[in-house]
């Protein structure tokens, strides 16, 4: 059988069980798989001393070849061990793993192994000698096998490592004395079964098959040329077996710069694919939303204005709109989805084709009315955005219509022209269809099959990060007018995440930022509170609840906790803080609770109570985070903080960042370790979210890219991603050449990759 890079690695090579679950573990199935999974480091034999010139007490690093592996158990003790010898060409010593019998079934007497930890003395055993005391590296030091044929020296609990090579002189080298220069050898992420060395012997096995010249370079040449980066085939080669450590740092730079580069190929596709269709012209005058701004019961800041200002520009353009707006909580985003529908429902446009012709029966009487969606994550957050929509067009025309889970509402009432008024689900979808409801705001429901517009101009989504590319897709797929007519599409969101992630993830939106918090707001104080400093917080809160302000207090649970766990270990849950709270803390204010598993109307409920001030403490699981609004709300509490990822935290942090009055954020944590304190003093010293974003991914070191695995891209892009150079330079090529070739036609192997790499991501 011919080999290629689809070939299985169970195919191609005689592998032992261990080794196969191993490689199940590491999700490594074809050749390719095999190619493509990196170093995490590279050690070097450069660092290694001779076994001869080693001292007790020593911490030092050997390589050499093992031999006598065996378990045993110690004589009084009965602790299971593993033990082991060393040698190089001057010498041999003998290892011990004191509670790691495994270690002499990880390895196999003759590999060439690197050896580090301290050197330890065994004490000769004298015939009533007394026995030396335990120690650290030695707990059980008089159960040491009582070998005298070499020195007295031994390695107690050291690190093991396979290595593919010796250091030049010290044992037989792989590669024999040709490659004096050489000293760096892979080290891959490690599974128990298989060894660092195996996967570097295989790989070299691979390329002196001719395996790499199967490969087509995807990345065109001129680009490779451009960054000065490594060609596919020079770039497995450093990236396994470097010479030298920027070759190694080339290779990777490589790879993430091509992964970086497919996912923005895609997005720009998708979005050149949006704009083929014809689209609303929404011919409007800046003069003519600035009227409606005037109405805001508040100025409207600079970033406000322009944001608004820069949405009705591509309006005006003949292309469907694809903009994200980037505002922390509490920048007032809501209030730029409103105005710039006001300037939708109040134009009677056409609709034009990418050259801005009218499509033929489509002039502005006979369409009628435009619509507008706007959807959002929650019922509750549906809920109020419907809410402040009646506030900001009761003084016009217009209907608005609610959809979520539990039921549909109208504006205005029949009855009641100030209010809204529920109705069947039929009629309110009989309403949009006809276009006589302008807009329609709600929950996923709203991209229920039923659901039809006739002329949806304009699709806003709300924390648009809780929902998938199929479902901002379904939304504005939303047209009855038949054929595809697309319309503008906006997308807010509050996550702060890094620049460079949003300009890769976002590659097929216009980014906008509303990067600055409504004058008269002071910046919120936030304390990191140790369990001593509980009791001061309370009566902080007290003297606030006094003044008439109100509490959010967060907890990572719902229920009581189980009483068969440990104590120490379960983190707060709702419903027993809040009996607590009313018992022993604070008995002289109204508790409500809040969370996931309540009807959607106990929640209407509680949420009413507590913006009418019937409830002053909120206690709430993080259902909270997203978007709800009650300005009298200004302390909150997070209990268990170090559960929470820092741009959930901040996101809770934003519910109470929404008045004039002073806010307060009290971060608790039970957890000791410096770690997760210094992560969350971050939450304490940023100013804003996206400086929280930038400083948490500054803080993450390769290998700790944990956010990797949710965003579906590999840790070799998440380092690219602290690197804004690159990010714009994949940006600008990947524009570059969907502009003059969208469907990637002269570029296969890019095709491929890109179609691939579609299906990996899941971040929206
Ligand atoms: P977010 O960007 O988090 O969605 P919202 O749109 O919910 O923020 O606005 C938060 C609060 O700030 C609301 O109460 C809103 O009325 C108020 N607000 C919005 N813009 C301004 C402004 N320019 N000045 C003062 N208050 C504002
Ligand atoms: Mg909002």
């Amino acid at each position: 059988m011919s080999l290629t890079l689809a070939t299985l690695v169970t195919d191609q090579f005689r592998l032992t069980p261990p080794q196969r679950d191993a490689l199940k573990r590491l999700n490594i199935k074809t050749i390719e798989d095999l190619l493509y999974h990196f170093p995490s480091r590279y050690g070097d034999t450069a660092e290694a001393r001779t076994i001869e010139s080693l001292q007790k007490g020593d911490t030092t690093v050997i390589f050499g070849k093992i031999s006598g592996l065996k378990t045993s158990k110690g004589f009084h003790s009965k602790i299971a061990m593993a033990e082991g010898y060393v040698e190089d060409e001057t010498g041999r010593i003998q290892c011990v793993w004191f509670n790691q019998p495994y270690v002499a079934k990880m390895f196999s007497d003759g590999m060439l192994v690197r050896i580090e930890g301290k050197v330890s003395a065994r004490q000769r055993k004298k015939l009533g000698a007394p026995l030396p005391s335990p120690t650290l590296e030695n707990p059980v030091a008089e159960e040491v096998a009582e070998d005298t044929r070499d020195a007295k020296l031994y390695f107690s609990n050291p690190k093991i490592e396979t290595v593919n090579r010796l250091p030049i002189g010290v044992g037989d080298s792989l590669f024999g004395s040709k490659e004096e220069e050489h000293t760096l050898y892979p080290v891959y992420p490690e599974s128990r079964g298989i060894s660092s060395a195996w996967i570097y012997h295989t790989i070299q096995k691979l390329f002196k098959q001719g395996l790499l010249d199967e490969l087509v370079e995807p990345i065109p040449e001129d680009i490779l040329t451009k960054y000065h980066l490594p060609g596919l085939k020079t770039a497995l080669i450093w990236i396994h077996a470097p010479k030298k450590r920027e070759d190694a740092l080339s290779a990777r730079k490589r790879f993430s710069f091509e992964e970086i580069f497919t996912i923005q190929l895609g997005k720009q596709q998708a979005r050149r694919e949006y704009e083929k269709y014809p689209t609303f012209k929404i011919e409007t005058s800046d003069a003519h939303v600035h009227e409606f701004i005037r109405r805001f019961p508040f100025k409207a800041t600079s970033a406000q204005v322009r944001a608004v200002e820069t949405i009705l520009a591509d309006m005006r353009g003949n292309r469907a709109m694809s903009r994200l707006l980037e505002g922390d909580v509490g920048s007032g985003k809501t209030a730029v989805a409103a105005a710039t529908a006001y300037s939708v429902m109040t134009t009677r446009p056409t609709i034009v084709d990418t050259d801005g012709k009218p499509v033929p029966g489509s002039d502005g009487r006979r369409i009628g009315n435009l619509q507008i969606a706007y959807m959002c994550p929650t019922e509750i957050l549906a809920t109020q955005h419907f809410e402040s929509f009646i506030q900001f067009f009761s003084y016009m025309p217009v209907q608005i219509g609610l959809i979520t889970g539990s039921g549909c509402r109208k504006f205005p009432s029949k009855i009641n022209p100030k209010g809204w008024t529920d109705i069947s689900r039929s009629q309110l979808l009989t309403w949009v269809k006809s276009g006589e409801i302008a807009v329609l705001i709600g929950t996923h429901a709203l991209i229920q099959k039923s659901v039809t517009f006739k002329n949806l101009a304009y699709a806003i989504i709300d924390e648009q990060h809780r929902f998938g590319t199929t479902q901002r897709g379904a939304l504005v797929r939303k047209n009855g007018l038949g054929g595809h007519t697309a319309p503008h599409l906006l997308s807010m969101t509050a996550t702060p995440i890094p620049r460079t992630l949003a300009l890769t993830m976002y590659g097929d939106l216009d980014l906008t930022l509303l990067d600055e918090i409504p004058a008269g707001r002071k910046p919120i104080i936030t304390e990191l509170v140790l369990p001593d400093g509980r009791a001061q917080v309370y009566e902080k809160l007290r003297s606030e609840l006094h003044t008439g302000r109100q509490v959010y207090i967060i907890c990572p649970r719902i229920d009581e906790p189980d009483p068969d766990k440990e104590a120490a270990l379960i983190a707060k849950s709702v419903k027993e803080e809040a009996k607590r709270l009313k018992r022993s803390v604070f008995p002289e204010y109204e508790i409500g609770i809040l969370h996931s598993k309540m009807k959607p109307a106990e929640k209407d409920a509680i949420m009413a109570q507590f913006k009418a001030g019937k409830i002053h403490i909120l206690c709430a699981t993080s259902v909270v985070e997203v978007g709800v609004n009650v300005p009298n709300a200004t302390s909150i509490i997070i209990e268990g903080a170090e559960r929470f990822g820092l741009s959930q935290l901040h996101q809770l942090r934003g519910r109470v960042m929404r008045s004039t009055h002073q806010a307060y954020c009290y971060v608790f944590t039970e957890s000791t370790s410096g770690k997760s304190i210094d992560r969350l003093r971050a939450l304490q010293n940023a100013k804003n979210g996206f400086e929280l974003a930038e400083l948490d991914l500054a803080a993450r070191g390769a290998g700790e890219l944990s956010g990797a695995k949710q965003w579906g891209v590999s840790d070799v892009a998440m380092e690219a991603l602290q690197n804004l150079k690159m990010v714009e330079a994949a940006r600008t090529e990947a524009a570059r050449i969907i502009s003059t070739d969208p469907s990637l036609t002269s570029y296969p192997e890019l095709k491929k990759e890109v179609e691939l790499r579609a299906t990996k991501l899941h971040f929206e």
